[in-house]
């Protein structure tokens, strides 16, 4: 099997080029007017010092047990900046004391009830792609121990309904390996978060992720027909039903749980027939509450585009989509059917309405969105998480944080958050930091923006400095009225100053209630969403 980087993004053996690292050099001097830059080297596994497990693990599991030194490494952190930091820093002080991989949920059973009988934690871990601590296995002091419970060989598509287009689905498939099988009966999930190459279905339904589709089918829920989880207490199973009005949805309590009441092990997906129409253009606004008010009108109109993004100008100028004098907003449109031309025009119409500018589309064009503003904009969505670990390697916190809010708060919102967070960073790092946004989702109520920013920092102080900018990014999403996340899930490092406000109290209870009768002995992903009852639950950002 490839290996995949324990301390960054991506296969081992994808690296930058020495040309790729040396403009980072150079853009970091001149952006924090630096003389050198300071560079960590890649980590070598066999400077880390980990340590020794505790744990007897019973006969019958240990086959499926592993405590190879790799393996540990690449389970202890998700994926967020402050885990590559702590990885590129080579601290590794709490890693899991074994990694599971059940090849059967009948296995995958064994394990839990082990850990369940022996007071040890349950990390279900899909692809590790988590950017909130969701897969973390620092849990404090309460458990005799924390296993990784890795769903990579539950990877099956088990059977595809073509009449429904619908299939029954095991939870660790990565998503390339789903669409290659769905391919071939020339059906697709199109569910393509930015992580796509290595997140699988579990961690999409247990996380709420957003992909491909800007309007219409943003979460991974409008997807999802039924689920299975496998809770300390048993399975909990849906039907697979088109729209089931009886009373509360099961699937509602296991979409978005992030691993605190079970593991998902297999889900029945909506499919969809491969689109063969496209339409798309690209469209240029010179001022921000037109081109908003656009996206407005495009949202609402009942048009639903599959691409709607409207990156702000200096979005499309961090990502080579425009020189950053105009804020640009990418349509597609996309059908098995019919040919789209037609919503495209009305779309551009109502951009027209709104002074937006753009160059007439070829209808005979049909990879226009790999193209220009649109295909610039695609590559360097891809190479991004590469760049923005060797940015970590020199203490520069290259960061996201996304929200959503409704549309007659919408340019405030994002006004006010721009400066404060830019504020708030120059007080923390000392110097100024560009804060940018683009509008990943819209809505035909709001819509979801997502930030980016830049921040100084050595490398032996990158990690409190971020600590310091996640709470005050937390904060200002909640105070000001939005959500701590559209799609990035709570995890742990969205609690403080967070979900913890944002969440109504008698909410905390009930599921706090709902995990009790589940999970008696909170043994499962303790302190994500929220902390079990009658344990001491560690965060690190509190
Ligand atoms: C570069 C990059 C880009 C990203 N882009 C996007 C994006 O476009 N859209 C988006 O939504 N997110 C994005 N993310 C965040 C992340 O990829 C998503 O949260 C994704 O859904 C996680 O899937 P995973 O399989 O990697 O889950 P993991 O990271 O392994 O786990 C995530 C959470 O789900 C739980 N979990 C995982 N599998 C199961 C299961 N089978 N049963 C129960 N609980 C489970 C874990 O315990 C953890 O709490 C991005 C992350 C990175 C690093």
């Amino acid at each position: 099997m490839r290996k995949r980087k324990f301390w960054g993004w991506g296969y081992a053996d994808e690296l930058l080029s020495a040309e790729e690292e040396k403009n980072i050099d150079s853009r970091i001097a001149k952006t924090f007017k630096l003389d050198e830059v300071e560079t960590l080297p890649i980590p070598d596994i066999k400077d880390i010092e980990l340590p020794e497990s505790s744990l007897l693990v019973p006969k019958n599991l240990r086959d499926i047990m592993s405590d190879d030194k790799e393996e540990r490494l690449n389970h202890t952190y998700g994926k967020s900046f402050p885990d590559a930091a702590r990885s590129v820093l080579k601290d590794f002080s709490s890693p899991p004391d074994f990694v599971a991989f059940p090849n059967t949920e009948e296995e995958l059973i064994n394990v839990m009830d082990w850990c369940d009988e022996k007071n040890i934690a349950v990390i279900p871990y899909g692809g590790g792609s988590s950017v909130c601590g969701g897969v973390e296995t620092q849990v404090g002091d309460s458990y005799s121990g924390v296993i990784s419970l890795d769903l990579r060989n539950l990877n099956q598509v088990i059977e595809i309904d073509r009449e429904s287009r619908s299939a029954r689905i095991q939870a660790g498939i990565l998503g390339p390996d789903l669409e290659a099988i769905l391919k071939k009966e020339n059906l697709t999930l199109r569910h393509y978060p930015q992580s796509f190459e290595f997140s699988t279905l579990g961690g999409w339904i247990a996380t709420r992720s957003g992909g491909h589709f800007a309007t219409l089918y943003t979460h991974i829920d409008d997807f999802v027909e039924s689920t299975r989880m496998v809770t300390p207490s048993g399975l909990l199973e849906s039907r697979r039903l088109p729209g089931s009005g009886a009373g509360p949805s099961p699937d509602r309590l296991t979409i978005g749980s992030e691993g605190i009441l079970g593991v998902i092990t297999e889900a029945s997906m909506r499919l969809q027939d491969r689109p063969t129409f496209r339409s798309s253009c690209s469209v240029e606004f010179t001022n921000y509450k037109n081109a908003l008010n656009a996206l407005r009108r495009i949202s609402q109109s009942g048009l639903f585009p599959a691409n709607c993004r409207l990156l702000d100008s200096n979005e499309a100028l961090m990502n080579g989509a425009g020189d950053g004098s105009n804020h640009i907003l990418i349509l597609g449109f996309e059908s098995a059917d019919h040919d789209k031309s037609a919503a495209l025009k009305r779309a551009l119409d109502i951009c027209s309405d709104n002074d937006g500018l753009y160059e007439e589309p070829d209808s005979n064009k049909q990879d226009a969105h790999r193209t220009g503003s649109s295909g610039n904009w695609r590559n360097s969505f891809i190479k991004a998480p590469y760049f923005r670990e060797s940015f970590t390697r020199r203490g520069i916190i290259q960061d996201t944080f996304e929200t959503s809010i409704t549309w007659e708060r919408a340019h405030s919102f994002i006004e006010e958050i721009k400066t404060d967070i830019s504020k708030a960073i120059e007080k923390i790092s000392g110097k100024p930091s560009l804060v940018t946004c683009r509008i990943t989702h819209s809505y035909p109520d709001g819509l979801a923006p997502y930030f980016t920013f830049a921040a100084f920092a050595k490398t032996s102080t990158m990690i409190d400095v971020w600590r310091e900018i996640k709470l005050a990014t937390n904060e200002i999403c909640i105070s000001k009225g939005g959500t701590v996340t559209h799609h990035h899930a709570v995890g742990r490092d969205h609690r403080p100053n967070g979900y913890d406000n944002q969440r109504p109290e008698l909410f905390k209870e009930i599921l706090t209630a709902a995990k009790s009768r589940v999970d008696p002995n909170g043994i499962m992903n303790p302190g994500v969403l929220i902390d079990p009852e009658n344990k001491n639950i560690y965060n690190w950002l509190k």
